[in-house]
C-alpha cells in the first residue's frame, strides 16, 4: 500500500469534518507557543480553512517533513508518551489532512528566510524559500475534493459551522492567554483578547450577562486540583454543549464529569436544561492517558471516582444556598 493511500485511510479517522481540521491546525499553533491565532473560513471550511499564528514556525526542512507520516517533533521516546504536555504527538494529522485537500503553507522559524510549501492531494507540488515573518500561515482548501464519498456526508453549512464554533469556543476557553479570532467569509464570529482571564473568555463567548452570573468554585484532593465557573439553575441552556471540561489545558469530553456536574444541582435543574459550566482539572499528566483515540477528546483518568466525588462536592458547596427553585415564590 503506498503512502498516499494509507494517509487517505488514516484521514478517515482524524479528518471527519471541517471542525476536525480546524482542531488539528489550531492545536499545532497552540503547541508552537502562539499567542495570536486567527482562523478564517469559507463555506464553513469546506472551501477554505486558513489558520495563521505567531508561533515558533518551522525550518525549511521541518516544513516539508511535517506532512510525512509520523513526523512529530513533539515526542522522542516512550517516556514522553506518558507525560504528554503538547496537544499533538501522533504526527499524523497533517499527513492525513494533506491527503484529502490542497495545502498552501508559509512558515518561518525566524532564523532563516522562510519557506512555502504547496501540496495537492498528498503530493508535494512546490516547495521553495519565501520571505515570511516568524510563525505559520496554513490554508487547507477544497476539502475532500478527492474523496467524494466523504464530501457527501457533510451536513449543511450551518451545521458544519456550528461544530467549528463550538470547537473554537472550547479551545479559547482552554487557552485564555491566547488571542483567538474566528471569521466566516470575513464576518467575525468570535474574538478573545488573550488576557489570561478565563471569565473574560466566558464573557466573550456567552456574553456578559452569563459571565456576571457565573459562580466560581475551587477544590482539591491528593491527586487533582479543580477550579471553574458554573451558572445557577436560573440561567440554563437546552443542551449539554455548554459544559466544558479542560484537563491539564486540554479540552476533553467526559460523560461521567457532565453527569456529576448535573448531580451537584440535585433536582434543582429543570428537566432538559443544563448549566453553562467550565471546569478545569489539573493533575500529574501521568494520571491521564490521552492516547485513547486519535481525536484525543476522550481520555482515561486514574483515581477517577475520587475525582468525580471531588467535582460533585465542590460544585455543590459553591452553589449551596444560592440555588432557588425555579418558579417558587420566596416567603417574606
Ligand atoms: P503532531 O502535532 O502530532 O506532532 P502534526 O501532523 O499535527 O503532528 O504536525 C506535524 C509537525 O509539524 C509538528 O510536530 C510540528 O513540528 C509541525 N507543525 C505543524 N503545524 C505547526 C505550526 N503551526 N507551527 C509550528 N510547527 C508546526
Ligand atoms: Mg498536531
Amino acid at each position: 500500500m503506498d503512502d498516499t493511500l494509507s494517509n487517505k485511510i488514516a484521514a478517515g479517522e482524524v479528518v471527519e469534518r471541517p471542525a476536525s481540521i480546524v482542531k488539528e491546525l489550531v492545536e499545532n499553533a497552540i503547541d508552537a507557543d502562539s499567542t495570536v491565532i486567527e482562523i478564517a473560513l469559507e463555506e464553513a471550511g469546506l472551501l477554505k480553512i486558513r489558520v495563521t499564528d505567531n508561533g515558533k514556525g518551522m525550518s525549511e526542512q521541518d516544513a516539508v517533513r511535517a506532512f510525512e507520516r509520523h513526523a512529530t517533533s513533539k515526542i522522542s521516546n516512550e517516556h514522553d508518551l506518558f507525560r504528554i504536555r503538547t496537544l499533538g504527538f501522533r504526527g499524523e494529522a497533517l499527513a492525513s489532512i494533506a491527503s484529502v485537500s490542497k495545502i498552501d503553507l508559509w512558515t518561518s522559524d525566524g532564523e532563516s528566510t522562510g519557506t512555502e510549501v504547496h501540496i495537492d492531494g498528498g503530493q508535494l507540488v512546490k516547495h521553495e524559500k519565501a520571505a515570511f515573518r516568524k510563525g505559520t500561515d496554513m490554508t487547507v482548501s477544497q476539502l475532500f475534493f478527492n474523496t467524494p464519498a466523504r464530501l457527501k456526508y457533510m451536513k449543511t453549512i450551518q451545521t458544519e459551522l456550528g461544530h467549528t464554533i463550538g470547537l473554537v469556543n472550547r479551545l479559547a476557553l482552554s487557552h485564555p492567554n491566547i488571542a483567538f479570532k474566528l471569521t466566516h467569509h470575513s464576518q467575525t464570529l468570535l474574538q478573545t483578547t488573550g488576557s489570561g482571564d478565563q471569565l473574560r473568555v466566558i464573557s466573550d463567548i456567552y456574553g456578559m450577562a452569563v459571565a456576571r452570573k457565573m459562580v466560581p468554585f475551587k477544590g482539591e484532593n491528593a491527586d487533582y486540583a479543580i477550579h471553574g465557573f458554573v451558572t445557577l439553575p436560573e440561567m440554563t441552556r437546552a443542551s449539554r454543549n455548554y459544559m466544558t471540561t479542560i484537563v491539564n489545558g486540554r479540552w476533553i469530553q467526559s460523560h461521567a464529569i457532565n453527569r456529576v456536574i448535573l448531580d451537584a444541582f440535585h433536582t434543582f435543574l429543570p428537566i432538559g436544561r443544563f448549566p453553562i459550566a467550565v471546569i478545569n482539572i489539573d493533575g500529574d499528566p501521568f494520571l491521564t492517558d490521552v492516547n485513547v483515540h486519535p481525536s484525543k477528546q476522550q481520555i482515561r483518568m486514574s483515581k477517577e471516582s475520587e475525582l468525580l466525588t471531588l467535582i460533585q462536592e465542590t460544585i455543590q458547596q459553591a452553589v449551596r444556598g444560592k440555588v432557588t427553585i425555579p418558579g417558587a415564590v420566596k416567603k417574606e
